[in-house]
């Protein structure tokens, strides 16, 4: 079978050209490596998609899922680890399978970004976590930190005023660039303490996360917290290497594409955190989604 399209990722980005796609005739296989949802699925709250007052992450996710698979869209758990440009025909390569198809919509969001700190990856489960919906209620009254100041950090840290005996937000710059509606809410918080203009130089803990050492960048002062978990959230990095020789990608790995989500190769789109854009959210992944199937839609008979 040729597919009408393949749509690598299965985040709001994908789900959404997948929708596009069905409804407007064309068959759709949906690639994913890991779970649907992409990393809207670990938001408690979602407050800014237009249309919706309040839904958490997973709930819409799942809502988005079931829309394109009730349309018809075919979903696969699997890891695409080769595209090939044929002219007219892509083939698409898993662990698996190969599949044929006339058009592909890369829709591979981002990851998380890590600090790079030493020991970083080996206390990840045993107190480093970059999912506070995930893991915040192992924290129940606990002290924790988390770093970052963007809008998951700030999102995070009032998720785990709920759970946690104190959180303390440890940010690079002395001004958040989450959300203010956000920032107001969480200093209203009694049990949250913001460390402000500093980076965290250390995580200390041998099998198990015992606090950080943390730098004042403006004094140069280093001061040790003893926190359980530190909740690493400073934004997300793109995942499109395996796509270096297929399509042009910035000096940051984004796919270059305007809003058109048009790659430089004819037949190839790309929709959501994975191009290069300015403005990352949910909104904006599902409006590429729409505009890259419709785009694939018009070059297919
Ligand atoms: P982000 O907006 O890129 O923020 C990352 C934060 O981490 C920034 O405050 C940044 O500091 C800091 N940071 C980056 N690298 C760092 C490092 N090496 N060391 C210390 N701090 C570092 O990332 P995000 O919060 O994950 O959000 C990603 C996108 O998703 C954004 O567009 C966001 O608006 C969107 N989002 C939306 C919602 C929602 O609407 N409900 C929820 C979550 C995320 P600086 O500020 O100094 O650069």
């Amino acid at each position: 079978m040729i597919y009408d399209i393949i749509i690598v990722g299965a985040g709001p980005a994908g789900l959404s050209a997948g929708i596009y796609a069905l409804r407007s005739g064309k068959s759709a296989l949906i690639l994913e490596a890991k779970a649907y949802g992409g990393q809207i699925i670990n938001t408690p709250d979602i407050e800014n998609y237009p249309g919706i007052k309040n839904i958490s992450g997973f709930e819409f996710a799942t809502g988005l899922y079931e829309q394109a698979t009730s349309l018809g869209a075919e979903v696969k758990y699997e890891q695409v680890i080769s595209i090939e440009d044929k002219g007219d025909i892509k083939i698409v390569g898993t662990e698996e399978n190969l599949y044929e198809c006339k058009a592909v919509i890369l829709a591979t969001g981002a990851k998380n970004r890590k600090l790079g700190l030493e020991k970083e990856n080996e206390l990840i489960g045993y107190g480093v976590s970059y999912c506070a919906t995930c893991d915040g209620a192992f924290y129940k009254n606990k002290d924790v930190a988390v770093v970052g100041g963007g809008n998951t950090a700030i999102e995070d840290a009032l998720f785990l005023t709920n759970y946690c005996n104190k959180v303390y937000v440890i940010h690079r710059r002395n001004q958040f660039r989450a959300d203010p509606k956000d920032v107001d809410q969480l200093k209203e918080k009694e049990n949250v303490e913001f460390v402000m203009n500093s980076t965290v130089e250390k995580i200390l803990g041998d099998t198990i996360v015992e606090g950080i050492e943390v730098k004042d960048q403006n004094t140069k002062e280093k001061k040790t917290i003893n926190v359980s978990g530190v909740f690493i959230a400073v934004g997300q990095e793109p995942d499109n290497t395996m796509f270096s020789n297929l399509v042009k990608l910035d000096d940051s790995g984004y796919i270059i594409a305007k809003e058109d989500c048009m790659t430089n190769v004819k037949g190839i789109y790309t929709a959501g955190d994975c191009r290069t854009k300015t403005v990352r959210q949910l909104t904006t992944a599902a409006a590429d989604g729409a505009v890259a199937a419709l785009a694939a839609c018009s070059i297919i008979d």
